[in-house]
C-alpha cells in the first residue's frame, strides 16, 4: 500500500436528502436500477473500492436522509451491504437527517464525518471525504480511487465531462444573453472528493454567510482555493428522470427460450403459428396444438420471469380446450408489454419430417408478426428435418423452438 494512502484515512458521504420532484414523488434512490436500488449500488462502489489489491476500504461512511425517511434510505440496503458498513473501521456508518437545502445536508454529514474522525483519534484536516449523490448508482471503483488521488495532490478534485449541448445564457426576457460556447466548459460530476478539515470549515463559513452554492466544489473555491478536474466517466449519470433508469444497461435487456413437441395424428389439423398447413395430420394437444406458438409463448414469458404457458393457460381449464393459440399469444403479450418489455428479436425453428414448411414461412413469419405488434423483419423462422431419426424422424411429431430478445419498453409508468 503507498505511504500516502496510509495518511489520508477515506471517508464517504452520500447525499440522498432531495426531494426527487422531477421523478415524480418517488425516491429515486430507492428505486431498483438492475436488481438493487439506485443508493445500493451508489454505496457499493464505494465499498468495492476496497475489495481490490493494494486498495482501502473506506474509514466510515455517512447518508444524508431527507428528514423522517432515514429509515427508508436504511431499508434501500440489502443486508449484507449494512453489515460491510457497519463493519467500516474506525468510524462506521450512520444515517442523518438532512437540511432545509442541500448545502444544508452536506453540512450536516460533514460535521457528522468530522465528529466521528475526531472520536476514533484521526485528524479531519488529514482525513479525504468523497461526497457523491445518492442517485448516482453507476460510479466505478476506479473513479472513485482517481478521485481520492487527485484530491490527495491537489487538497480538492471534481470529475467533469465535456458538455453535449451547447450552453446558453439565458436572460429572463426570454432572449439569450449570452453564448459562451462549449470550449473550456465541463459537466460536473460526483464524487467530488476533498481534504474533510479544510471542506468542513468553507461549508460553515457559506452557512455562516448564507452563500448559495452549486455544489461542493464551489465551497472550496470560494473559501479555500482552485480545485482541480479530472475526466469523469459518460456512464456515471445522475437519475433525474424516470427514463435513465429505464436506460440502465442491467436491466434494459431480458433473453428468452422456449421448447415445445407434438403429436401428430389423423383427424386434426397442422397449425403453425396459427397458419393453417394443408396436410393429412395434425397436432394432438388440449388447445390447437400449435406447437411454434406455444415455444414462443414460453419465450415471451421465460423472458419476462412470468412463469410458463401452463401457469396461465392450464390444460386442466376448460376454457382452453381447442383453443386458438394465437389468442393465447396476443395475451402472453400482452402480460409481457404490461411488465414493460418489448421484443428486439424473435428467432424461432419448426422441426417437421413432412410437410415442407418453405413455402409457407412468409405466411407463418407474417402471422407471429402480426399478432406479437411487431415488425415482420425482427420475426424469423427456420424449418429443419430429423433425417429420419426418433418420433420428429418418424413423422410422429412436431417440435419448436423460440428465442425472444426483449428491450424496456417506455411505456413502463
Ligand atoms: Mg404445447
Amino acid at each position: 500500500m503507498p505511504d500516502g494512502e496510509r495518511a489520508f484515512p477515506e471517508l464517504v458521504l452520500i447525499t440522498a436528502a432531495g426531494s426527487s420532484s422531477r421523478f415524480g414523488g418517488d425516491k429515486k434512490e430507492f428505486m431498483s436500477a438492475g436488481g438493487l436500488s439506485v443508493l445500493e449500488r451508489a454505496v457499493r462502489a464505494f465499498l468495492d473500492v476496497g475489495a481490490g489489491n493494494g486498495t482501502v476500504a473506506p474509514a466510515g461512511l455517512v447518508i444524508t436522509a431527507t428528514p423522517g425517511r432515514e429509515a427508508g434510505a436504511r431499508a434501500a440496503l440489502s443486508t449484507s451491504t449494512v453489515a460491510a458498513l457497519e463493519a467500516l473501521a474506525p468510524c462506521g456508518f450512520a444515517v442523518v437527517p438532512g437540511g432545509a437545502d442541500r448545502r444544508d445536508s452536506v453540512r450536516f454529514g460533514l460535521e457528522e464525518l468530522a465528529r466521528r474522525a475526531c472520536a476514533a483519534g484521526l485528524d479531519p484536516a488529514e482525513c479525504i471525504v468523497h461526497v457523491h449523490d445518492g442517485a448516482r448508482p453507476w460510479v466505478t471503483p476506479a473513479l472513485v480511487r482517481a478521485c481520492a488521488a487527485a484530491a490527495r495532490a491537489h487538497g480538492a478534485c471534481v470529475p467533469v465531462t465535456p458538455l453535449v449541448d451547447t450552453p446558453k445564457e439565458l436572460g429572463p426576457d426570454g432572449f439569450v444573453r449570452s453564448h459562451p460556447g462549449r470550449g473550456g466548459f465541463g459537466g460536473a460530476q460526483t464524487p467530488q472528493t476533498f481534504l474533510l478539515g479544510p471542506l468542513r470549515a468553507a461549508h460553515r463559513r457559506a452557512h455562516e454567510e448564507d452563500w448559495a452554492c452549486t455544489d461542493d466544489a464551489s465551497v472550496w473555491d470560494r473559501y479555500i482555493g482552485p480545485v482541480a478536474w479530472i475526466e469523469g466517466e459518460r456512464e456515471n449519470r445522475k437519475v433525474t428522470y424516470r427514463e435513465d433508469l429505464m436506460r440502465d444497461p442491467i436491466d434494459s435487456m431480458r433473453v428468452g427460450e422456449g421448447w415445445d413437441i407434438h403429436r401428430l395424428a389423423e383427424g386434426r389439423r397442422l397449425v403453425i403459428g396459427g397458419v393453417v398447413i394443408p396436410f393429412d395430420r395434425g397436432e394432438l394437444g388440449h388447445s390447437d396444438g400449435d406447437v411454434l406458438w406455444h415455444a414462443v409463448i414460453d419465450a415471451l414469458l421465460g423472458a419476462a420471469s412470468l412463469g410458463d404457458i401452463g401457469t396461465h393457460f392450464p390444460p386442466s381449464d376448460q376454457r382452453w380446450k381447442d383453443a386458438d393459440s394465437s389468442e393465447l399469444a396476443r395475451r402472453a403479450m400482452g402480460l409481457v408489454r404490461d411488465s414493460g418489455w418489448d421484443i428486439v428479436n424473435l428467432d424461432t425453428t419448426v422441426t417437421l419430417e413432412r410437410p415442407r414448411l418453405g413455402p409457407h414461412r412468409e405466411a407463418v413469419c407474417a402471422a407471429l408478426a402480426a399478432v406479437l405488434g411487431v415488425d415482420r423483419a425482427r420475426i424469423s423462422l427456420k424449418a429443419k428435418t430429423k433425417e429420419g431419426m426418433d418420433s420428429v424422424g418418424s413423422g410422429d411429431a412436431v417440435e419448436a423452438r423460440a428465442v425472444v430478445l426483449l428491450v424496456r419498453s417506455s411505456r413502463r409508468s
